[in-house]
């Protein structure tokens, strides 16, 4: 089983990564992200719990977001493994995972920290607000998100290092040679 953690900041490019890595090694992907979009644009009452939090660029409280993760991981049954990406982004979320797996006799393989700097992740988004369209991706809102993952979420690079999970991987370059980095470390396991 390979259990893969895609970390990175907004845009750092985890879901175009996860996509590559689910592509080559039929692995299932979660991203909570796509997760919590499908539950707005369905009009269901977790969806408009979460628009709130999302508008705002704050993260979904973990209580909520932890349920989320559980309940599409039990849809998993019998699979090769899974890409986590966008969770966690807390601490209490990373105890909670690795406590979920291993419940399930299995472990998190590695944590992919894509690295990007602070104005290339800027520049993504500002670009992807105009072509997507999502609500977040406007300055004011990316900001926001900056700041929650310098404060909530950048903690879990000494939790995974502590693990002895870390792999951490130069996130600038074309996405080809992003997906070899990620790949090699991959093989390595
Ligand atoms: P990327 O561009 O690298 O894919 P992202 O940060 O732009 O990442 P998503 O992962 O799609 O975007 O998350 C969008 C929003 O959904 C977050 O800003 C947050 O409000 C909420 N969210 C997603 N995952 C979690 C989580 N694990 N815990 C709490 N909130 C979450
Ligand atoms: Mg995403």
């Amino acid at each position: 089983m390979l259990n893969i953690v895609i970390f990175g900041a907004p845009g750092s490019g985890k879901g175009t990564q996860s996509q590559r890595m689910v592509d080559k090694y039929g692995l299932n992907h979660i991203s909570t992200g796509d997760v919590l979009r499908a539950e707005i644009r369905n009009g269901t009452e977790l969806g408009q719990t979460a628009k709130g939090y999302i508008d705002q660029g704050q993260l979904i409280p973990d209580e909520l977001m932890i349920d989320i993760l559980a309940s599409v991981l039990d849809g998993f049954r019998d699979s090769k493994g899974v890409i986590f990406d966008g969770f966690p982004r807390t601490i209490a979320q990373a105890e909670a995972l690795k406590k979920m797996l291993a419940e399930r006799g299995q472990e998190v393989s590695v944590m992919i920290d894509l690295d990007v700097p602070e104005e290339e992740l800027m520049s993504r988004l500002i670009r992807r607000g105009i072509d997507s369209g999502r609500a977040d991706d406007n300055e004011e809102t990316i900001r926001k998100r900056l700041a929650v993952y310098h404060s909530q979420t950048a903690p879990l690079i000494g939790w995974f290092k502590d693990e002895n999970k870390y792999h951490h991987i130069e996130g600038m370059g074309s996405m080809e040679e992003i997906s070899a980095k990620i790949v090699e470390a991959i093989d390595r396991l």
